[in-house]
């Protein structure tokens, strides 16, 4: 799964690569989901050793073009896992009160705190995407960020912060499928948004502003993956497999008790 990684320094290519791809699992469905399994149950004990330990802090950004599954993916892969030490934060259009402080504000404040794990439903490269495409601040305004990103992420890592960053990457055909989903299917209507008709539109302007903010920003402090996202299930199983493996590179381990606890009698 690590073949999705954008190698620091390179292009991402984002047009070039297979939104279908099912590495490993071609026309297995079933096993695909035999393996999902596994993986949650391992996420749901790493995640509680994290907790316990209290030492690392994990950041974990999803973007991707409408319907992409950002919150599907929420759901599915860290189903099990503790709500105490999970949090989600999920970034709209900035209030007042955000627009009027630097575009990062908003985030630090949702940043992971140790011990913790926090998923971003968007995230502050709406700053570099939505903001691009609607010239909602002048371009070196917004070009000047994906340094300050850089150096962001950098200070989390620093401080002790994991970052996986993951773009969702759909073809505009399945966008069609999942949109007409939602006006058909009586329990998806409420997620319908006409907005997401005129964004659907300026496809091609979000592809090129992705394309450059993955490849200016994918560090080794802070890499992108970008998840072939046609298949709902490999999606959940790669982006899985990524964070699985990311964990038990951590070396967590629960914390020792702070005194002999063989001497102590429970009266
Ligand atoms: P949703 O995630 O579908 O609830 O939609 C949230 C909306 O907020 C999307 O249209 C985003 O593009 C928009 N949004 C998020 N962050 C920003 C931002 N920094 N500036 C402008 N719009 C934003
Ligand atoms: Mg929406």
């Amino acid at each position: 799964m690590h073949r999705y990684r954008v190698e620091p320094g390179s292009d991402a290519q984002i047009v070039a690569r297979d939104t279908k791809d099912l590495k490993g699992f071609e026309g297995d469905k079933s096993a695909g989901k035999a393996a999902m399994k596994n993986l949650n149950s391992e996420l749901e004990q790493l995640q509680e050793v994290l907790y316990a330990e209290g030492k690392h802090k994990v950041l974990i950004v999803l973007q991707a073009m409408d319907t992409g599954g950002k919150d599907g993916t929420i759901r599915h892969v860290f189903d099990g896992t503790n709500p105490q030490g999970v949090k989600v934060a999920s970034f709209k259009k900035p209030t007042d009160e955000e627009l009027a402080h630097d575009y990062l504000w908003r985030v630090h404040d949702d940043t992971p705190a140790s011990g913790e794990i926090a998923i971003f439903n968007r995230s502050h490269y709406e700053d570099v995407l939505v903001v691009r495409v609607h010239d909602l601040v002048p371009e070196y305004r917004w070009r000047r960020r994906y340094d300050h990103i850089n150096a962001f992420e950098k200070l989390l890592a620093d401080e002790g912060t994991t970052i996986l960053k993951f773009f969702l990457h759909i073809s505009k055909e399945e966008q069609k499928q999942r949109l007409q989903a939602r006006l058909d299917e009586p329990t998806k209507t409420w997620k319908f948004a006409r907005g997401d008709l005129a964004e659907r539109k300026l496809w091609d302007s979000y592809i090129a502003a992705y394309e450059e903010a993955i490849t200016r920003t994918s560090t080794e402090w802070a890499p992108w993956y970008v998840i072939p996202a046609d298949r709902k299930w490999y999606r959940n199983l790669a982006i899985s497999t990524i964070i699985v493996d990311t964990f038990k590179h951590l070396g967590m381990e629960y914390p020792e008790p702070e005194d002999e606890l063989a001497e102590i009698v429970i009266e």
